[in-house]
């Protein structure tokens, strides 16, 4: 059997899939949703910023993508049920689920306060763990349906010279519960992989701090940090068919960081 460039390539397409994006309204999230959308998919982004999952929304829509906000905080089950019943509502069906909302306290372990331990896992894991789930219900009935979780490089390595452990401890548990759920979920037609990516320029990470230069731009082998529009066709990748023999796997893209 051959494979044409255009059998490939239409691998990529997402033409009448639905697509949830949460946080998708900014940094990462919201390359993801530009890439989902311009490979066809409709657009559900969720977050809390009413303004900016707007103006989200409008971008797309420059772009011919089909896309609505749902207002909702991810930590909190009943917003995320509400989340997948206005998707179905909507749009009839929904095909991927992007779990790339996050949060990260810089501290050192013995300054690291119970409530900034909590907020981390609270977003990072718990609301992983309920997304997934709920999402993830409705994939197995339908016997279909794609996870991304948007973990990282903290979760195989310690960065510094900033100290996380909260993030750190978060992401490695996102690699594993995505290995977790795509073994138990694979024979109902259900993939779960993982992206861990390296810097990349965002709200989150502050790549242009002098005090972060030497560790995060000067030690990485490609001596630079990534950019939102590199890493996005990595999530394409992994939410559409030109994955479909991978689940249970762990994307990392960090410009070699994690080689050394
Ligand atoms: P940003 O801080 O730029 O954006 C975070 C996003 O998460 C926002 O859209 C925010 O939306 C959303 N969010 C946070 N808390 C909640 C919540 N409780 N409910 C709903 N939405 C929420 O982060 P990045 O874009 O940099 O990061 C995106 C993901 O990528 C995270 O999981 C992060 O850990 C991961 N990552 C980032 C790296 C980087 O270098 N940037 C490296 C490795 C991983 P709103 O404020 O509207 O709620």
């Amino acid at each position: 059997m051959s494979l044409s460039p255009a059998d490939a390539q239409s691998a990529f397409d997402l033409t009448g899939r639905v697509a949830v994006v949460t946080g998708g309204s900014r940094g990462l999230g919201k390359g993801f949703a530009d890439v989902l959308g311009r490979a066809g998919a409709t657009v559900v982004i969720v977050g809390r910023d009413e303004d900016a999952g707007s103006q989200a929304v409008h971008s797309l829509a420059e772009n011919d993508v089909t896309a609505s906000f749902q207002h909702a905080d991810v930590t909190r089950p009943a917003d995320v049920r509400r989340v997948l019943e206005d998707t179905l509502r909507l749009f009839g069906r929904v095909d991927i689920l992007i779990n790339n909302a996050g949060a990260c306290v810089h501290a050192p372990a013995l300054d690291v306060t119970p409530e900034d331990w909590r907020h981390v896992m609270d977003v990072n894991l718990d609301a992983v763990w309920s997304c997934s789930q709920i999402f993830g219900r409705h994939f197995v009935e339908s016997t279909a349906g794609v996870i991304v979780n948007i973990g990282s490089m903290s979760g195989i390595i310690v960065n510094r010279p900033q100290w996380q452990p909260a993030y750190n401890a978060s992401k490695a548990a996102v690699h594993h519960l995505t290995k977790s759920l795509a073994a138990e979920w694979a024979p109902y037609g259900v993939r779960v992989n993982a992206l861990a990516p390296g810097y990349i320029n965002t709200d989150m990470s502050p790549v242009d701090d002098p005090a972060f230069q030497q560790h995060w731009i000067d030690d990485a082998p490609m001596r630079r940090y990534g950019t939102v529009e590199e890493l996005a066709p990595a999530v394409l990748f992994l939410a559409s068919d030109a994955s479909s023999f991978i689940t249970g796997s762990v994307l990392v893209a960090d410009g070699g960081y994690t080689a050394f």
